[in-house]
């Protein structure tokens, strides 16, 4: 049976560890950490997205704003108020939920933030930092990842990695990041021919499509890493499910992530721990 990658004991551990410094530099410099969320728009899962950042905020000693804007907030409004949290002294991190309206540019908005606030990481020159190794913030979810599979002594070196999802904001930040950890990568999307096999000679395979359970047993290499970052409604029974068809999954691989449970709360924690990092670079204290 597989190892259960963890990712709800490994996020709380973190989370402590940022609650921790939080702690200590507030009292240093007189003032918490300050992540400011912009919601537009009364979307139900954004809101539950927002207020699950707040309370995890809450629960570090970060200090949380949530500018909420209506559905119809002309584009320019809302880069007045990213601009207005960009010269504020008290904030360290902005965060925009997306998505946003589809009357309002979201490039235009992720570049308006002060990448130096940019706790998503999504900025054109955070996202360059990435590309190019210079510093930058990493996103939220790969870094998750990340930190992962190096909490579980998972070396990507050598290993052959398959990413299945080409996304800005999951699958091509993870494909680099193994790159960079000199993993020989593999990235597949809606167009690769016979993703099955692609998937089966997968040592670490991250699931990154958003298909509810589309990654069955029979795809897996015995012994595969498999990193499910996948967060779906089971179109049968309702209930949250990844991208891989857990129960199958699990007789072959040698570790696997559960979800819920796995990346999801490493995302929040991750976010939290830019918070905390943005917070102590404009401080000079990192
Ligand atoms: P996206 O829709 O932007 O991208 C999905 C990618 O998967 C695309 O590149 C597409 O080419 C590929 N894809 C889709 N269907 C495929 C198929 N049948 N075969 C091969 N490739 C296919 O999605 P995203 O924002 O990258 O999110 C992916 C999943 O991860 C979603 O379920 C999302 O909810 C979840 N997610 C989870 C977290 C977390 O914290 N755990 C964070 C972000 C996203």
């Amino acid at each position: 049976m597989a190892t259960i990658l963890d990712g709800k004991a490994l996020a709380s551990e973190i989370r402590g560890d940022v609650a921790l410094k939080v702690s200590e530099l507030s009292q240093k410099y007189g003032r918490a950490p300050h992540l400011a969320v912009i919601l537009v728009g009364e979307d139900p899962a954004s809101q539950v997205y927002v207020r699950n950042k707040a309370i995890a905020c809450e629960k570090a000693g970060i200090r949380n704003t949530t500018v909420n804007m209506p559905e119809s907030t002309p584009e320019a409004e809302l880069l007045a108020e990213i601009g207005r949290l960009n010269k504020a002294d008290d904030v360290d991190g902005i965060l925009v939920q997306l998505p946003l309206p589809g009357h309002i540019c979201e490039d235009k908005v992720i570049e308006a933030i002060d990448k130096e606030k940019d706790v998503d990481g999504f900025h054109p020159l955070n996202v360059a930092g990435l590309w190019q190794k210079t510093p930058h913030i990493e996103p939220c979810t790969p870094m998750g990842v990340m930190m992962l599979l190096d909490a579980y002594n998972i070396d990507p070196k050598g290993k052959r990695a398959v990413v299945v999802g080409r996304s800005k904001i999951v699958g091509l930040p993870v494909a680099k990041m193994l790159l960079d950890r000199n993993a020989t990568v593999t990235l597949c999307h809606t167009r690769t021919v016979n993703l099955a096999d692609e998937v089966r000679r997968a040592e670490i395979l991250i699931a990154a499509a958003g298909r509810p359970r589309m990654i069955t047993g029979d795809m897996i290499a015995p012994g595969a890493v498999v990193i499910d970052v996948g967060i779906n409604r089971d179109p049968q029974t309702g209930k949250l499910c990844g991208d891989v068809d857990f129960d199958t999954a699990a007789e072959k691989a040698s570790a696997i992530t559960p979800v819920p449970g796995g990346v999801g709360p490493m995302t929040i924690a991750c976010l939290l721990l830019n918070t905390l990092r943005c917070f102590q670079r404009r401080l000079g204290d990192l």
